[in-house]
């Protein structure tokens, strides 16, 4: 397992910002720029390098902005970051190709509990806004700035629980390890023994979803191997049992008896089914009849496809593709981004993972993958 360090030193917390900031620089419009806490460009999108051109790394933000912009941002920056606040304020701005337009700019810091780590200048057109109503384009740059700090935080969550999480699980597995010893040693029922071992498994396990989420925000490595694929649904059902449990629900489980492999990282196909699952179990915490059903389909002869099924109140039709989104959740507590590291997880193997409902039979989720001909690999 990783020493402290390994996970959450300042340079991996500003690669997840850095990554961040590379993955909504496709999506963007608006030109922006990601400075350190000394006001250094760290990054830009490709919308900021057409409008002012490609700052020097490490650049002054103060500096590079004297003479493109009136009235001068460096006061604006310093005021942003020293305050933790969000600034707004209209320029006139020169441009790569010497027009002068009226921008806003936002400076908007993120930081954690004690310091700053940075902050996002977002440029965005004045004109643009005015051939809207103004509430309207007011509430849609709110919530691109919501989103983008959001995104700013998810990865510092994300970085803090790998910390917070992988340190008792390692400790779990240390003494489960040693008690296992112990009781061989003492000759002590095989019984205990296997208890305790089902302990360590469990604790790997966890650790494995771990390291998926830091594989997901840019941390650790990943594993490709071919594995098969009916042990993993396996798993990732033993890992939802006990909350089934409580909630009473009817699991069932069918499996082709040809078992098929697929090649990839099987920590993150677990990943993708535990949320499934997990899903599914909450979708039916209110009914009366509570069938999880999963199974393993071979009917398509390059894939293979596992089908979650529950018995819970469905998904409206107009929502079957919105609830792939980040950040669409319908629950209290949720984050909604399950679906949405699910479906980029399928989609790195070279797979789909889609939605289906029925009024009759509730929510149906269907992951599909492509077989691999390779038979599983036992090294681990
Ligand atoms: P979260 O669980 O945090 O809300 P997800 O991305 O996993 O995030 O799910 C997004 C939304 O999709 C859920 O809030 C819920 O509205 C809907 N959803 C997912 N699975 C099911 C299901 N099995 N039945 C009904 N709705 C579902």
């Amino acid at each position: 397992m990783p020493s402290v360090n390994e996970v959450m030193d300042d340079s991996t917390e500003t690669e997840t910002t850095r990554r961040q900031l590379q993955l909504l620089a496709g999506i963007s419009d608006p030109a922006i720029a990601y400075l350190d806490a000394g006001r250094r460009f760290e990054i830009t999108n490709e919308a900021f390098k057409r409008r002012f051109g490609q700052p020097d790394r490490d650049a002054n933000a103060g500096d590079f902005f004297d003479g493109v912009c009136s009235p001068a941002v460096g006061e604006y920056l310093t005021n942003a970051i020293e305050r933790r606040q969000t600034l707004s304020v209209q320029l006139d701005c020169t441009g790569e190709n010497d027009d002068t337009d009226r921008l806003r700019l936002r400076a908007m810091p993120c930081f954690t509990q004690n310091e700053v780590r940075g902050i996002f200048v977002v440029f965005e057109e004045i004109e643009s806004r005015t051939a809207e109503p103004k509430s309207k384009a007011d509430g849609e740059e709110d919530d691109r700035m919501a989103h983008l700090q959001r995104m700013a935080k998810l990865g510092e969550m994300a970085a803090g629980l790998a910390h917070e999480v992988r340190q008792p699980l390692a400790a779990i597995g240390n003494y489960a390890n040693a008690l296992t010893r112990l009781l061989r040693t003492a000759r002590h029922d095989e019984a205990l023994v296997s208890l305790v071992e089902q302990i360590t498994d469990q604790a790997e396990r966890a650790d494995h979803i771990v390291a998926t989420a830091r594989n997901m925000i840019g941390q650790g490595k990943d594993r490709v191997r071919s594995f098969d694929l009916v042990r993993v649904v396996e798993e990732s059902i033993a890992l939802a049992e006990r909350r089934a449990r409580q909630l009473d629900v009817d699991v069932r489980f069918s499996a082709p008896s040809n078992r098929p492999s697929v090649r990839g990282n099987s920590a993150q196909i677990e990943q993708i089914l535990v949320n499934l699952m997990t899903n599914a179990l909450d979708a039916m915490a209110d009914c009366g009849r509570r069938v999880l059903q999963i199974d393993i389909e071979t009917t398509h002869a390059h894939a293979v496809r596992v089908r979650v099924r529950d018995s819970g109140d469905g998904i409206p039709q107009e929502n079957l593709s919105s609830i792939f989104n980040a950040f669409d959740t319908s629950k209290r507590d949720g984050m909604g981004m399950g679906l949405s590291i699910s479906r980029a997880l399928a989609e790195r193997h070279g797979g789909q993972l889609w939605a289906e409902t029925d009024v009759e039979a509730g929510a149906s989720f269907v992951l599909e993958l492509p077989v691999c001909n390779e038979p599983a690999d036992k090294t681990e």
